[in-house]
């Protein structure tokens, strides 16, 4: 007996994560879990815990790069009904963690609630959202999270306030935990005014970003001070490629991926922006993506 065959039918051996990110590069998972209940997640984080098992939750993969060598644990994905309802209280919303974000800032900004068209165009889920504490120059999803409810790899539930998740600039305290559900609270607008902000803020995003190419968006955080695009950019650097992957001409913090790219492209071009930076500027970037 594995630890794997007490959790049939909710976990996968040997399984492709590519397909699964906005990269579509990468290898493959040992295992892939998709628990149908919470009690089904407590169980397999705790038994991942307790073999000392690596754990990592994927939303929409949209900020994770996958070594072409896979991953050596479980994937966690949240995909049963239980983690991807939403419930209406007035203006306040009450998320799973493996809802859409992009539906649901659309759906939301539909009704006349504000607060996530601000976050028109940004790709991933609400958990995924709350972990990197996604945003722009409109806002950032921390501005309407009242709370979030998350497991931790014990296997224990807690829930965190706002303060509590300590926000900040792409970064929050969720860490490896799993955000299962987010409570939201948006303000009632008239739905012309949240529909026309929807749209407005996601045609801004596509005329200055790469957004039908695929990418994991922002590769480095922004340094104090600087643009990490702007920084790229200024080193000459836009347009570089190694392998099948380049650094974005439309937006230098953008690495594209082309047919046939290779993880191991995307940092190796990571590799030369931060040495290039470094040399130039004295900069350090730091990633904001997650490479596993
Ligand atoms: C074209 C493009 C444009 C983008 N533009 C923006 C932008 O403007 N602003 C911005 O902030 N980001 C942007 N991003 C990055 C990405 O959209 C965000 O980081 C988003 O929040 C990722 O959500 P996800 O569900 O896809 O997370 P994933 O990529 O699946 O995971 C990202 C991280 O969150 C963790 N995670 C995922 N789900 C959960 C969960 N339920 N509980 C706990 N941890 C979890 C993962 O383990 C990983 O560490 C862009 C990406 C792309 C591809």
């Amino acid at each position: 007996m594995t630890w794997s065959s007490d959790f049939n039918g909710m976990l996968e051996q040997d399984v492709p994560l590519a397909d699964m990110t906005w990269y579509k590069l990468g290898g493959n998972a040992r295992w892939v879990a998709t628990p149908g209940s919470i009690d089904e997640l407590s169980a397999v984080c705790r038994r991942a815990s307790k073999e000392g098992i690596a754990v990592r939750t994927l939303g929409r993969g949209a900020n994770v790069l996958v070594r072409d060598d896979g991953f050596d644990g479980v994937v966690i994905r949240l995909d049963a009904g239980c983690f991807k309802a939403v419930r209406y209280d007035g203006p306040i919303v009450h998320a799973g963690g493996g809802v859409d974000l992009m539906e649901l800032a659309h759906q939301t900004a539909r009704f006349g609630l504000a607060g996530l068209d601000v976050l028109a165009g940004i790709p991933g889920s609400v958990g995924g959202a709350i972990r990197m504490n996604a945003g722009g120059r409109f806002g950032r999803i921390s501005d309407v999270v009242t709370e979030a409810t998350i497991m931790d790899l014990q296997g224990e539930q807690r829930t965190l306030s706002n303060d509590e998740l300590q926000f900040g600039y792409r970064t929050s305290a969720v860490g490896r935990n799993v955000v299962v559900s987010a409570t939201l609270e948006l303000r009632e607008e008239d739905p012309k005014d949240t529909l026309a902000r929807f749209h407005h803020v996601w045609r801004l995003k596509k005329e200055s970003q790469p957004m039908a190419d695929k990418s994991a968006g922002c590769i480095f955080k922004n340094p104090n001070g600087y643009a990490a695009g702007a920084l790229i950019d200024q080193a000459g650097l836009k347009g570089t490629r190694v392998g099948n992957a380049k650094i974005s001409e439309r937006h230098a913090n953008f690495i594209v991926a082309k047919r046939d790219a290779r993880s191991r492209d995307i940092l190796e071009l990571i590799d030369i922006a931060r040495t290039r930076v470094r040399e130039q500027f004295g900069v350090d970037l730091e990633l904001e993506i997650d490479v596993w």
